[in-house]
């Protein structure tokens, strides 16, 4: 599904350039639930930008489901982000004037779904991650839990082969934490496949893999161990 070869990135500031993705190489097959670990500044971000085709690579490969992604017009980057990314964020990024239901339907709306048609979708996915009740309310009306749940909704609305989250629970207090993350597991649970970005270890112990990046590079690339990882809990 995500295939990366010798992926390097510098962001340039005046005369300075700060190297942080020195050769990546890695790939996640479909159905993968894979999180990404390292301490703040290791590059994590970046990286799932540059994946999330939010941002790109200076050098090296990248392919999403056997497409290269390199040099792509805006148009055509937006199509295939469209088409095969949905985005999780610790600060949820809702619209903060539209209901719950709206903020689910918007994604929708981008890709030419009628109105009739958008609704319906987004009431499923809010029925999906247990919000049907709160259609109508606007984010401030609802919890930080809540408010990710609707996130989630929205990244699924338009079907998109892989999630990407960063630091989806980063916000979120232990137990509502340990939530999303049991509808992220059941979510990758139907065949959807998951880079979830976290610097916290129990988090990275509810996926099947972890990768762990330092100094610009993955040092470590581990399944999870699915006993230990619950007898932690
Ligand atoms: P955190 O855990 O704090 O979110 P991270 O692992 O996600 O950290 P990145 O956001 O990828 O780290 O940043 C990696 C490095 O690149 C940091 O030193 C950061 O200051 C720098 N950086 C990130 N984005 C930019 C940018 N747009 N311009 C310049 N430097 C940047
Ligand atoms: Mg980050």
């Amino acid at each position: 599904m995500i295939e990366i070869k010798d992926l390097h990135k510098s962001y340039k500031m005046g005369s300075n350039s700060l190297h942080v993705l020195k050769g990546i190489n890695f790939s996640v097959q479909e159905g993968e639930l894979v999180s990404i670990m390292g301490s703040s500044g290791s590059g994590k971000s970046t990286l799932l930008n540059i994946l999330g085709m939010l941002d790109e690579a200076d050098s090296g490969s990248y392919t999403l489901d056997g497409l290269p992604i390199k040099n792509l017009n805006e148009k055509i980057a937006a199509r295939y982000r469209n088409k095969f990314l949905g985005f999780i964020f610790q600060s949820f990024n809702l619209i903060s004037y539209k209901s719950a239901l709206d903020n689910v339907a918007l994604p929708l709306y981008y890709q030419g779904v009628k109105r009739s048609e958008r609704i319906d979708i987004a009431m499923a996915y809010l029925e999906k991650v247990g919000l049907a009740k709160w259609s109508g309310h606007l984010p401030n009306e609802l919890s930080g839990g809540q408010k990710q749940r609707v996130a989630i909704a929205r990244a699924l609305a338009s079907n998109p082969k892989v999630l990407l989250a960063d630091e989806p629970t980063g916000a979120l207090d232990t137990k509502t934490s340990y939530e999303v993350m049991d509808l992220i597991q059941g979510i990758n649970d139907e065949g959807r496949t998951i880079l979830v970005v976290t610097h916290e270890h129990d988090i990275a112990q509810m996926t099947k893999r972890i990768v762990n990046l330092k100094d610009g590079l993955i040092i470590d690339d581990t399944k999870v161990d699915q006993i230990r990882a619950l007898s932690n809990v």
